[in-house]
């Protein structure tokens, strides 16, 4: 579905709104909604087989002027620098909604990982950082994971740099294996943040999370993640799905099994037997209470809008709501908590773990976990009364608050020179 929704498109007319609604001057909407690098590289990997093989990948920085710029790299075979951009430009109203001294960066390249053997994954990893090496850095530009990478690529990564360096520079990337300078929770910490949002917006609509029924579409890092985390809070989750398709039983499904038994495996959960098998498109139409969008872009569009059926959609995922969907659900009276508040928590816990890192002094995991909980609440409470006092959805409420940081910072520094 997203190769036909142009998300960069999406994002623009989201920032246009808040845009219009802050009466921000022409001149500073016109920087906020152009990235302020993106760099393309095309470069070589040598396959196990002996073949050369020639690979595309981005690197974005959208905004600077809070931070240094931070987002995630995707190795997925849809990429493109649009939605590389887009997903740039979301990073930096992210930081700004969570108030975490970030710019916003993406980072991308187009490889579908299944087809790579483990070895040239890793070279294929080391000579994008290389190529694009001149942009990232501890103190200028800071990658994490995100589809497709994870953290033995992050491990990757900061080796590189460090190699480069000549010396371990472990504050150039997040989302690393602990051993390696990784923080606690860091693994768990965007399913938690998505949860923790959720539990919030019950609490606003008057929902029993305890009889409530969780859809999860997508069963990575994020999704596994908040439906085991959802489970937890006294949800029934009722589906989950992968990139192959989903399986539904209303009575609930044995989430943390299906996470030790098929997580990381697409096409894994479809071997568990007790469910109803359903696609991907079906599994976002289907009875519950709460859904949460833990996958790809643009799913939820104007033409399955009108079918869904929970009264809140917490989004994991990155811009998995179209503007026309976003209108409808809105007309309906369906509660979005947007992905530029849902899912903070990977990026709130990947700042704390540099933090660490630049200080080499390290937090135990219940301690990174209440002071995230408490970012999260805080920040849900700061949007939740925006809404209420803007009279508008909450995604326009968060970008309000995001882009007023933005902007604000921006008129400040002012224009150099
Ligand atoms: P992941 O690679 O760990 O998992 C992605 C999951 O989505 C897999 O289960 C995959 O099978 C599934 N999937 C892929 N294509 C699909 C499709 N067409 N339909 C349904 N499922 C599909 O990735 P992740 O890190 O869990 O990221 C998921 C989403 O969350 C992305 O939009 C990402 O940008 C966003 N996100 C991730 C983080 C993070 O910390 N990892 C932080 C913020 C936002």
């Amino acid at each position: 579905m997203s190769q036909h929704i142009n998300v960069l498109d999406m994002a623009r007319e989201q920032l246009a709104v808040a845009a219009n609604l802050l009466e921000l001057d022409k001149g500073l909407h016109d920087v906020l909604a152009q990235p302020m690098r993106q760099m393309i590289v095309h470069f070589p990997v040598v396959l196990d087989n002996g073949e050369v093989q020639v690979f595309e990948g981005y690197r974005v920085q959208h905004n600077a002027s809070r931070g240094p710029t931070k987002g995630g790299i995707r190795y997925h075979p849809d990429v493109d620098l649009s939605e590389t951009s887009a997903l740039a430009m979301w990073m930096t109203w992210k930081c700004a909604v969570v108030n975490i001294p970030y710019g916003g960066a993406k980072g991308s390249v187009k490889v579908d990982t299944k087809q790579l053997t483990k070895r040239e994954l890793e070279k294929l990893t080391r000579r994008y950082v290389t190529e694009i090496s001149t942009m990232i850095g501890e103190r200028s530009d800071i990658p994490a994971p995100d589809i497709g990478t994870n953290a033995q690529v992050m491990a990757w990564v900061m080796d590189t740099v460090s190699m480069q360096k000549g010396y371990t520079v472990p504050g150039c990337v997040t989302g690393k294996p602990i051993e390696l300078g990784g923080s606690e929770g860091r693994t768990e910490a965007t399913g938690r943040g998505v949860v923790v949002t959720m539990e919030e917006a019950a609490k606003v609509m008057n929902m029993d999370l305890g009889k409530a029924k969780v859809i999860v579409q997508g069963f990575g890092n994020v999704g596994s993640t908040a439906a085991k985390l959802a489970e937890e809070s006294g949800a029934t989750v009722v589906g989950v799905s992968d990139a192959v398709g989903g399986i539904y039983n209303p009575n609930g499904l044995p989430v943390h099994d299906l996470f030790y038994r098929y997580s990381g495996r697409d096409g894994g959960i479809r071997e568990y037997k007790d469910a109803e098998q359903v696609t991907n498109a079906e599994i976002l139409e289907l009875p519950c209470d709460v859904l949460i969008p833990a996958a790809i872009a643009a799913q939820l569009t104007k033409e399955n809008a009108t079918k869904v059926k929970a009264k809140l959609i917490v989004e994991g995922a990155n811009g998995p709501t179209t503007p026309e969907a976003d209108h409808i659900l809105s007309d309906k009276g369906v509660l979005v908590v947007p992905d530029i508040l849902a899912n903070a928590g990977g990026v709130v816990v990947s700042y704390f773990e540099w933090v660490q890192d630049l200080q080499n002094f390290f937090w135990e995991e219940n301690e990174v976990n209440n002071k995230l909980t408490r970012i999260m609440r805080h920040s849900f409470a700061a949007v939740e009364a925006g809404m209420r006092a803007h009279k508008t959805d909450m995604r326009t409420a968060a970008l309000i608050i995001g882009v007023k940081r933005v902007a604000d910072a921006t008129i400040r520094r002012g224009i150099f020179p």
